[in-house]
């Protein structure tokens, strides 16, 4: 018999990993013509007791939670809420490629009242927040001090803006913006 692959071992989409006769097609792993192929990247896992050959994921989709600390980019800043696309769980190194998008209620912004969310936010912002709701949609908040936006850019001329007591500066523009920063704001590191 010709052991095609062994546990452990880094698998391709399309690669045969095993035979159906032997094995039973689990997570990552189709059957086509008696014959087992993985059908994602990944690392090769055959249980020879429960018969089951699965490819476990490189990179498996992080399905968020509540209270779940995320990390987002700003694209829209409207009057009742702010859209965030989510790009990271913050201390896992992997992208979230499930639900992306979320949204930020004007009151869950701070916990000081705020009348518009363009005040104390603008596109293109990098927010840290945490999910407050994860179904059907994401909602998150930044209320409290480590949460709210770790980097900026100046909206007329897009330099990183520094932080100037309780607000954002531009040194070239000579202007200031406000934001609803987190405690960590530019000594953040990703
Ligand atoms: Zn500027």
């Amino acid at each position: 018999m010709i052991v095609l692959a062994q546990t452990g071992r880094k698998v391709l989409p399309g690669e045969e990993v095993a035979i159906a006769e032997e094995y039973m097609s689990g997570e990552g792993t189709y059957e086509q013509d008696g014959k087992i192929y993985a059908s994602a990247v990944g690392e090769l896992d055959l249980d020879p007791k429960e018969k089951l050959v699965k490819v476990v994921l490189d990179n498996p989709p992080i399905v968020l939670s509540e209270g779940d600390v995320i990390l987002g980019e700003i694209t829209d800043a409207k009057p009742a809420m702010a859209i965030v696309n989510i790009v990271a769980q913050e201390g896992r190194d992997r992208a979230v490629s499930s639900e992306t998008l979320a949204s930020i209620h004007v009151s869950k912004l701070s916990s000081s009242y705020v009348e518009d969310s363009g005040d104390v936010m603008r596109p293109g912002d990098i927010i840290r927040a945490t999910v407050i709701q994860a179904e059907p949609s994401v909602q998150l908040s930044t209320a409290g001090p480590h949460f709210g936006v770790v980097r900026a850019l100046c909206g007329r001329c897009r330099s990183p803006l520094e932080k100037k007591g309780r607000s954002l500066y531009c040194e070239k523009c000579d202007r200031s913006e406000n934001r609803k920063l987190a405690d960590d704001y530019r000594s953040f590191v990703e």
